[in-house]
Order: C-alpha cells, then structure tokens, then sequence
C-alpha cells in the first residue's frame, strides 16, 4: 500500500475514460484518501457515481478559471482533511474550433483560454497546494503530451499549452522543492477521451503511434496510473521537475 494513510485531490475526472479518474481509481486502491473535482453542475451526476466507488471520498464543484472555486475546494480540504499529501492536475481545454484546421489561424480568445485552463490552473493550484503539503513530502503531477515538444498537426494551440505547461511545471518544480514538495509531468501516449475526441485527426494519431512506437501498440488509462503511482509516493522521492513519457516509447523516435 503506497499511499496508505495519504490524502490527494484530483481535478479532470469527467468520466470513466478521463485518466484523471484511471489515477485516483489507482492512487485510492492504494491506501488513498481522495478529494474529486468536477467542473459544473452537467457533471456532478458522473464526478459522484463514480466517486461512490472509492472509500470515504470528497466530491467538490470546481472551475478552475475561477480563484474562488479553487479557493473554496482548498479550504473544505484542509477543514477535512487537515493536510495534503498529493495533487493530480489532469485538465485542459481548448476551443473546438482550435483544434482543426492551422495553427496559424489561431484567435486571440482561442490562445487566451487555452492557457488559462490547461496551463495557469496548475499554477493557481499548486499555490494554493504548498501550505497543506509543507513538511509531509508533497507531490504534484500535471498531464502533458508530446505536442508541446514536437509538432503534431492538429494539436496546434493546446501543443503551446503544453509547452507553457512544461515549463510551469519546472518552474514549481524550482519554487517548492526547497518546502519539500515534488511537481513532475506525465507525456502519456494519446488515450481516446472526451477531451481528445476535440482533437482533429485523433485516430490518425492513434494510428501512427500503434504503426511506429517502439512497443507498437497505444497505451491505455492504467498504465498511466500506474506511473502517476511511483511520481505520487515516496518510490520517486529523488524526482522533481521531470517529464515521464508513457507513450510505448515513441516519443524517441525521428520516423
Ligand atoms: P478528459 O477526461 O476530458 O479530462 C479533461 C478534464 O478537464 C475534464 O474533466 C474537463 O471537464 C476538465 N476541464 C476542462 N475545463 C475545465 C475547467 N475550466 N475547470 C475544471 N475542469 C476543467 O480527458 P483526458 O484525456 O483524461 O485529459 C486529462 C489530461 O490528460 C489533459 O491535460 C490532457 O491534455 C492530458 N492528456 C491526454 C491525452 C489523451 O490522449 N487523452 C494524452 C496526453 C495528455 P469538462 O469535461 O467539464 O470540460
């Protein structure tokens, strides 16, 4: 039990499929005790059925775009929980019509709210975070995908994202490992999602990593909760700032 005794909040669980739910699902069988988030009223229904599932959960609303949901799911933590041990960052979103058609023909608004849900809610939570991890070896794990490293046509915005992402996490990574607490990525291989059927092309995509990663086939939900698992107990202890690709590999390839 990895995690016994440990408490974590989760944000991104829309739904079975969500990797955000493949990670508390695992953290929980575990020893875990976890806070769910979900972000409005058209999901609370799934964010409590599924929640039902785990021991003792907590199901909170929370939009990240607004500091006083974050404040608010913060607060009720810390009045019952008392301290936290863990937070998974598994959000992102990105205008639909963003994700077709070039990069190049990218709006203002498009960009603005890219960033401000995929890549500044991690900061605003992270802050919000380090009190009730201080002295406990915290962690902190956000969700990254390759596109934020290398061009993957179609991905075009939330690729930007991905790449500001990155480099938040390092920069967090930098502020609060002198308060012992760790913020690390995962780049998971795509898994077919709500939030990746937005992206255009997604099956092709699906296609080319089964055709050319190292472990020729695509990865699913559980072996990214199973990584998320080593970055979010002791196991990984000496690790901060780093990016773990689940991806079969592919990610090392140059064709
Ligand atoms: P998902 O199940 O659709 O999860 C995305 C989550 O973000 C949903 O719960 C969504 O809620 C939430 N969200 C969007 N806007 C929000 C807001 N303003 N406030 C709070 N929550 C908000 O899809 P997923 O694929 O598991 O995505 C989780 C993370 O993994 C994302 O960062 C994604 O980029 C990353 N990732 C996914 C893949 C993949 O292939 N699936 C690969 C690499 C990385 P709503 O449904 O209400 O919008």
């Amino acid at each position: 039990m990895l995690l016994e005794g440990k408490t974590g909040i989760v944000f991104g669980v829309a739904n079975k499929r969500s990797l955000a739910w493949a990670i508390a699902r695992r953290a929980a069988e575990e020893g875990a005790r976890i806070a769910l988030t979900y972000q409005g009223e058209r999901l609370e229904e799934n964010a409590r059925e599924l929640a039902a599932t785990l021991k003792d959960p907590l199901v909170l609303p929370c939009d990240v775009t607004r500091d006083e949901d974050i404040a608010t799911v913060f607060s009720t933590v810390k009045s019952e929980f008392g301290s936290l041990d863990f937070v998974v960052h598994g959000i992102a979103y990105a205008l639909r019509e963003e994700l077709e058609g070039e990069f190049l023909n990218t709006s203002r608004e498009g960009y603005r709210v890219a960033q401000d849900v995929s890549v500044y809610s991690l900061t605003a939570i992270a802050r919000e975070a380090a009190p009730l991890m201080e002295g406990r070896g915290g962690s902190i794990l956000t969700l990254t995908y390759l596109g934020g490293e290398r061009v993957i046509p179609g991905y075009n915005v939330m690729g930007i994202a991905k790449a500001a992402l990155d480099m938040s996490m390092r920069y967090l990574a930098e502020n609060l490992g002198a308060r012992g607490i760790r913020v690390n990525a995962i780049s998971a291989g795509p898994v077919k999602t709500l939030a990746s059927a937005g992206i255009g092309g997604f099956s092709k995509i699906l296609e080319h990593m089964r055709n050319h990663a190292p472990l020729r086939r695509n990865i699913d939900q559980s072996e990214v909760a199973d990584a998320a698992l080593f970055l979010l107990s002791n196991m990984s202890r000496g690790v901060t700032g780093e990016i773990l690709h689940v991806d079969c590999g592919y990610n090392i390839m140059g064709m």
